[in-house]
């Protein structure tokens, strides 16, 4: 019972420490104790929501650091989580979000919508970032939607009759705009003699639904993927984008009942640096790693990515690198302010390290990182970590 959950919690504060929001704004109300105590009072009938209590909530990012620290084992993201699905059937989530929301669960409405919207209206044919998947940073760009998605471009079966096989899950910002890191995870796992399966049913994976608490929407979105992959007959399904791959990790389990698929469910840096061997040339190039949140403590993908980058480049550890881009889900869009706040840290970070490219394992992270880069005319290329490792495999 999620009460059973909240009463758990302490109030000892000793999670404030660690949360990036509360960091920025100094207000208990945003902090992760804060939020539960918010939660319990509505639960307990001692507050009514507004429009403050439902901008409380959602400007969590859920990175969960809160969670890491926390000597009784509450999980205040996952309260956080509950009540954003208590308000999603309120007038505090408009219709329009709604609609927009909802448009993900057919894929053919959904690119006509992006594609009406952001090509045809938009000279520039530029998307701003908290389109694509409704999660990201408000005054930023995408690069231009691509001509042809990664689900047009390729086959279904990539490589095939390869020892192994895995499944590639793709996810909506790779597949319409940043296309470029599916090419290099195509590459890589085809030099790594491993059979691709990329199912054209797959769909979104849910991650901007269950964001605003709508479970219902992402339960079929769910079910549409696990139809998709078939995985009985995969190794392995592989993510490229932290977002995804947590969604399919823990919510699928919880929406569908599904606890077999999360077995089957790595990173690709997780996959490529625990089943493969391969022969890499090192790279005339110094490297520094910054960790998504939805893949280091989400996922406890940290040692995974650095093993490939420390072996093919000189690898230099930034300062804080587990710590948030700024990006954080809607915090973006909400509170521009605060996300770049957060992000102004990264940046100092990124820049002290003294490394010719950032990697990173999140294109959310690699968009936001280069916009800042870009606005503070920092030189510094950022790119996943496997089109790193892409450079260097040998043939
Ligand atoms: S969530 Fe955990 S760390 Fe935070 S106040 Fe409650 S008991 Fe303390
Ligand atoms: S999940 Fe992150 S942003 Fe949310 S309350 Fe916890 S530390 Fe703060």
């Amino acid at each position: 019972m999620l009460i059973d959950e909240i009463k758990d919690c302490s109030k000892c504060g000793i999670c404030r420490a660690v949360c990036p929001v509360f960091f920025i704004v100094n207000d208990e109300v945003m902090s992760p104790r804060g939020r539960i105590s918010l939660v319990e009072a509505l639960i307990e009938g001692n507050l009514s929501v507004s429009d403050r209590y439902t901008d409380i909530i959602r400007s969590c990012i859920k990175c969960t650091r809160c969670a890491d620290v926390c000597p009784s084992g509450v999980r205040p993201e996952k309260i956080v989580q509950s009540a954003r699905e208590m308000l999603y059937n309120t007038t505090y989530t408009s219709k329009t979000i709604k609609e927009i929301l909802r448009s993900t669960l057919d894929r053919g409405r959904f690119r006509n919508y992006i594609v009406k919207k952001f090509r045809e209206d938009k000279p520039d044919n530029t998307v701003p970032l908290w389109f694509l998947p409704l999660i990201f940073h408000g005054n930023a760009y995408l690069p231009n939607l691509a001509e042809k998605t990664v689900l047009e471009k390729y086959p279904e079966d990539v490589n095939n009759g390869r020892k192994q096989k895995v499944g590639l899950f793709i996810g909506c910002s790779i597949n319409y705009s940043n296309t470029d890191i599916a090419d290099s995870a195509i590459d890589v796992l085809e030099k790594l003699e491993i059979s691709i399966f990329i199912p054209k049913d797959q769909t979104c994976c849910g991650v901007p639904l269950l964001f605003y608490g709508d479970v219902e929407g992402a339960k079929e979105l769910a079910k549409v993927n696990i139809k998709a992959f078939k995985y009985d007959d995969l190794d392995a399904i592989l993510t490229i984008c932290p977002a995804c791959g947590i969604t399919l990790k823990q919510e699928y389990n919880r929406l569908v009942n599904d606890s077999d698929l999360k077995t089957k469910v790595y990173d690709i840096s997780e996959y490529i640096a625990k089943f493969t061997s391969y022969n890499t040339r090192k790279l005339d190039i110094s490297v520094t790693y910054h960790d998504p949140c939805y893949l280091r403590l989400g996922q406890e993908v940290l040692a995974e990515p650095r093993k490939i980058l420390k072996g093919i480049t000189d690898y230099i550890e930034m300062k804080d690198a587990n710590k948030c881009c700024g990006l954080g889900g809607t915090l973006g869009l909400l509170h521009p302010e605060i996300s770049q706040k957060i992000g102004e840290d990264k940046l100092k970070n990124i820049a002290n390290s003294n490394a010719d490219i950032v990697a990173t394992g999140c294109p959310g992270c690699i968009l936001f990182i280069r916009d800042m880069l870009k606005k503070a005319e920092i030189n510094k290329k950022v790119l996943h970590t496997v089109q790193i490792l892409q450079k260097s495999l040998l043939d």
